[in-house]
């Protein structure tokens, strides 16, 4: 039987602004309102920033607490993954909504450049989220965004400083790291099932990359993400309409391939995380 693919939508994301989108949810009530319709047409994971009123990311655990509750009431069994990321240079406070126990968490393991910095992710903060998440029975996502992060996640899985399965993020075509190269994507891929055969694997692809990597995962057997955190268009002209017509594309990509779209109740169950909604 066919697995079934996992749609994760990164709704917000800390970088688009509503002058590149008037569709970036920004409010609280805002992103649940989108995150409410991309769970209705099938996305079973959302992946969560937090920003300020005047649009400025935020990682205050009072903000991110809000958005969760409201997630819970509107999309019940969707899995709510918070970003550790949000804030580079943050350091230890980036880590601070973990006690909310959300049912997943990103963790990027190693540090790389962005655009115009350096995503920082020294070994004592990574190792640092990484015991906070086993404490507080979250599980990470683990961000892909150079092949030395895979070894590195082994590494922390072998030192039993991360458990159970992984879902594994490829992250490609951010400016300055990894592109969307296909011979690189298989040989993640191949990585993945050698080091981590238990685990689970998905791409994200920036800008005009996201339905390239959709199409890469499906075809290949993996999961996906979307949302207007990394992509903000549906055609190079054309600006996409919401969250959800991003969450459609994936969707078609999945019937091309003839992939059946996981459930929420499904993606629990891939990815060994309980219902803590009761
Ligand atoms: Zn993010």
């Amino acid at each position: 039987m066919t697995t079934p693919c996992i749609i994760c939508v990164a709704i917000t994301g800390s970088v688009p602004t509503k002058e590149d989108n008037p569709a970036v949810p920004i409010s609280i009530s805002e992103q649940i309102e989108s995150t409410q319709e991309c769970f209705e047409i099938g996305a079973s994971i959302a992946h969560c920033h937090v920003r300020n009123s005047d649009g400025s990311p935020s990682i205050d655990p009072e903000k991110y607490r809000k958005l969760k509750e409201g997630l819970e009431k509107y999309c019940p069994g969707m899995i709510i993954q918070l970003s550790t990321g949000g804030r580079s240079g943050h350091g230890f406070e980036r880590g601070k909504m973990l006690a909310l126990r959300p049912d997943m968490a990103s963790l990027t393991v190693g540090s790389n450049n962005f655009p115009s910095r350096v995503y920082e992710n020294p070994p004592d903060l990574v190792e640092w989220l990484a015991s906070e998440m086993k404490k507080y029975s979250v599980k990470p996502e683990i961000e892909v965004f150079d092949l030395s992060h895979i070894h590195q996640a082994a590494k922390l899985k072998n030192d039993g400083k991360l458990v159970g399965n992984l879902y594994v993020q490829f992250v490609m075509g951010v400016k300055n790291a990894m592109p969307a190269d296909l011979d690189v994507f298989k040989y993640y891929i191949k990585t993945v099932k050698r080091l981590l055969p238990e685990s689970l694997w998905c791409g994200a692809g920036i800008g005009k990359n996201q339905q390239i990597l959709n199409e890469w995962c499906i075809e290949a057997g993996g999961h996906v993400r979307t949302g207007l955190e990394d992509n903000i268009r549906i055609t190079k002209e054309k600006l996409a309409p919401s969250n959800a017509s991003l969450v459609n594309i994936a969707k078609e990509l999945c019937s091309k391939y003839e992939r059946p779209v996981a459930s929420w109740k499904e993606t629990r169950k891939l990815l060994e995380i309980g219902d803590k909604s009761g």
